[in-house]
């Protein structure tokens, strides 16, 4: 059947009617489409709700979407200026680099300026120059869908939508939705953060930055249940400094506090990465070392108390004071611990405590052996 008109002559009126069956036709596709997005980006949204830590959210957030909606790049763009969201990554044992798709900046506009004006999702066609930022690696994008995160007025972050498909992000799509998914990932963001500085602040000793009682507490039986497992020694070491109260009575509080952070630091600089250390409290300091017998332990002690008394601890107003430390040492040898962790715990705790108090007793300056 021919509908067709003569070229440049009015449109027939059947003509119209084509005309319009094809409108309906392209607005009933596209709101298929819009409701089946609509339906995948609630699913996400729950998805994202759901996420227990801040790495599982990220998860959810970048590889999930990209996943359910069958879409070529999504990326999380994290404004994180002190470095702060890629420590609390890094306390709870994830590399930053370990998460595809999220790059995290000092600024969000350097990335993409014109970010500096939206307050809505943009969509529309990609456009190298101005997005290839936004997606690093990705090829053949068409279209995009950028979502601005912002913590009230301030933009914090960007989730960013790419396409193959020219028609897939288009100025004409319903992007309510859109907004409402980047309202909740920033939401979600920012409580996981909030939950994962909580963590953190438990666990962490705020004048030193190290590890806290709770902490070693509970790695300590971790450490236990491992060493038990594979058959190895595990050591500890109870340090603590000598004749603390005078440097306080002497020096000051705040020069005492100094002192605690630079032997801090010199204990840091002769443990492995795998050891774990503690402030136990007070001038007290924990090292765990797996896989170590007395003999890796004495020297580990040893390469310590010379690193604290190498040189005078700056304690202020450039005043240098020569600080020692006495060392308690307790082992246990594999088969040792019994089933109850807490228990094994508590008594490699306390024989590394009594050795400690021997070498007080003795003298200072000085390490002794449990047992
Ligand atoms: P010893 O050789 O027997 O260990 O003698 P000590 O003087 O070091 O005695 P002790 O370890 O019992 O005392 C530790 C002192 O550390 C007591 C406390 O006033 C001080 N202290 C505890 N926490 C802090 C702190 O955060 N900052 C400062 N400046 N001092 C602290
Ligand atoms: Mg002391």
């Amino acid at each position: 059947m021919n509908h067709g008109a003569p070229a440049g002559g009015p449109a027939t009126g059947g003509e119209e009617v084509l005309a319009l069956r094809e409108e309906i036709a392209r607005l009933h596709a596209e709101a298929g489409r819009n409701v089946e997005l609509f339906r995948r980006t609630l699913a996400r949204e729950l998805a994202v709700l759901e996420a227990q830590s801040l790495p599982e959210l990220l998860q959810a957030i970048v590889g999930g979407l990209r996943e359910s909606h069958g879409l070529e790049a999504v990326t999380l763009i994290v404004q994180d200026p002190q470095h702060e969201i890629r420590h609390l990554l890094l306390g709870d044992g994830h590399s930053p680099e370990g998460f595809p798709g999220v790059i995290f900046t000092d600024s969000v506009l350097a990335l993409a300026p014109q970010m500096h004006s939206l307050a809505r999702p943009w969509l529309g066609p990609y456009v190298s120059p101005d997005h290839q930022l936004l997606f690093p690696g990705a090829k053949g994008l068409a279209s995009v869908a950028i979502l601005p995160l912002k913590r009230g007025d301030r933009l914090v972050g960007a989730l960013n939508f790419g396409s193959a498909d020219p028609a897939r992000f288009s100025r004409h799509f319903a992007s309510d939705f859109l907004g409402h998914l980047g309202t909740i990932v920033g939401f979600a963001f920012d409580s996981a953060c909030n939950r994962a500085r909580l963590v953190r602040a438990g666990l962490t000793d705020s004048l030193t930055g190290w590890h806290n009682k709770r902490y070693l507490h509970a790695r300590l039986r971790e450490e236990i249940a491992r060493a038990q497992r594979h058959g190895a020694p595990l050591a500890l070491l109870m340090i603590d400094l000598d004749r603390f109260k005078e440097v306080n009575d002497s020096c000051g509080h705040l020069g005492g506090d100094a002192a605690i952070r630079e032997v801090a630091m010199r204990i840091e600089s002769q443990v492995r990465g795998s050891d774990a250390a503690a402030r136990f409290g007070g001038d007290e300091f924990a090292v765990m070392l797996p896989a170590s017998g007395l003999a890796d332990a004495s020297q580990v002690a040893t390469r310590i108390m010379r690193a604290v008394s190498a040189s005078p601890v700056d304690v202020g107003a450039g005043v240098g004071r020569r600080i020692t430390v006495s060392i308690g040492i307790a082992v246990l040898e594999p088969g040792a611990a019994g089933s109850d962790l807490k228990a094994g715990a508590e008594r490699l705790l306390a024989d590394a405590d009594a050795a400690l108090y021997r070498a007080k007793a003795a003298g200072r300056n000085q390490f002794a052996c449990a047992g």
